[in-house]
């Protein structure tokens, strides 16, 4: 391979973390959530000056941690939704566990207040967390305000029968909402992470799950490898996770100009992994002016010094 990436460029991405903490205890996510930090509070001027100083449309990820447990929620979406140019868009990661009445408070808020810019929330099913229900009931609340556009939900082998009749529901309800099946793999870049890949070897063994993938985001073979000899093939997310073949250690990465992934303290790093990566220094602050353009003015390639990553495809990888 001599290089690696989607076709499709993306809306320059920045991700922010918004918490640590999480109120779920999945197996597959340990240590990518931490309850014991202490998270600082809130404070939207960084993120303001940062998106000024982009000045170019943005896909905002806001996430966690379980970013609705965080008592300014609501405060951050706003000053977010206040900063973004007009073609931006919002898109809030979250497993959905806030109370029915609590949600659909937050939706009226968050409705009234995107005005021209469009908010999505991109769901989770973690099924060993939740009742299906309560997790039912909020999808039909967001989806009544036009913002549910994603529900990922999280597979495990031996619940596959409710698992699967879950999806069925959820498909046929909400026709128009990209619904996948995800198998639960571990995105930490910790090698003793729990069974890191178990989940997407049973999950090529199950026929019918497979079956109900095929035409998942994950599953479609859009990812473009170049070899060495001229040729080219495509691949999909799922592919590269089964073959091991998800590791771009020593290529080039065009994350380091296609998005900043900032933590709920200000700091901000180059790629997802960095985030959860300990030994990893943070390259700047948001807080500081100064270095927060010096830092937008250096956006260029980074060299990959991780061996698994997990999510972020699209960026292209080359020598
Ligand atoms: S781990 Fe980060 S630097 Fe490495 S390939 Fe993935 S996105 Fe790029």
């Amino acid at each position: 391979m001599i290089s690696f990436g989607s076709e499709e460029r993306d809306l320059f991405c920045v991700d922010y973390r918004l918490t640590s903490k999480c109120n779920y205890n999945c197996w597959y996510c340990t240590d990518m959530h931490n309850n014991d930090r202490k998270d600082d509070q809130f404070e939207i001027k960084g993120l303001q000056n940062l998106i000024k100083a982009l000045n170019r449309d943005i896909r905002f990820f806001l996430y966690g941690g379980e970013p609705t447990i965080h008592p300014d929620f609501l405060y951050a979406v706003e000053g977010i939704l206040d900063a973004l140019e007009r073609n931006s868009i919002l898109e809030i990661q979250t497993n959905l566990s806030v109370k029915k009445e609590k949600f659909q408070f937050f939706c009226d808020r968050i409705n009234g207040h995107r005005k021209t810019r469009p908010v999505f929330f991109l769901t989770s099913y973690h099924y060993t967390e939740c009742d299906f229900e309560d997790f039912f009931n909020n999808c039909v609340i967001a989806n009544r305000y036009k913002m549910l556009d994603q529900i990922a939900v999280m597979y495990q082998d031996d619940y596959r029968t409710d698992i699967i009749k879950n999806l069925k529901i959820l498909r046929k309800i909400f026709p128009k909402v990209k619904t996948e099946l995800l198998p639960l793999l571990c995105g930490s870049v910790k090698e003793n992470s729990p069974r890191p890949y178990e989940d997407i070897d049973k999950f090529y063994n199950c026929p019918e799950a497979l079956n109900l993938s095929k035409n998942d985001f994950s599953f479609i073979d859009r990812l473009r490898v170049n070899y060495c000899d001229g040729t080219h093939s495509y691949v999909s997310s799922a592919y590269l996770w089964k073959n091991r073949q998800n590791s771009f250690n020593g290529m080039l990465c065009d994350v380091g100009k296609e998005r900043i992934v900032i933590d709920s303290n200000g700091d901000c790093y180059r790629c997802f992994n960095q985030i959860f990566d300990e030994t990893q220094k943070a390259e700047h602050n948001i807080f500081s002016k100064k270095e927060c353009l010096d830092f937008l003015q250096n956006m260029k390639s980074i060299t990959c010094t991780y061996d698994k990553c997990f999510f972020d495809f699209n960026h292209y990888r080359y020598y």
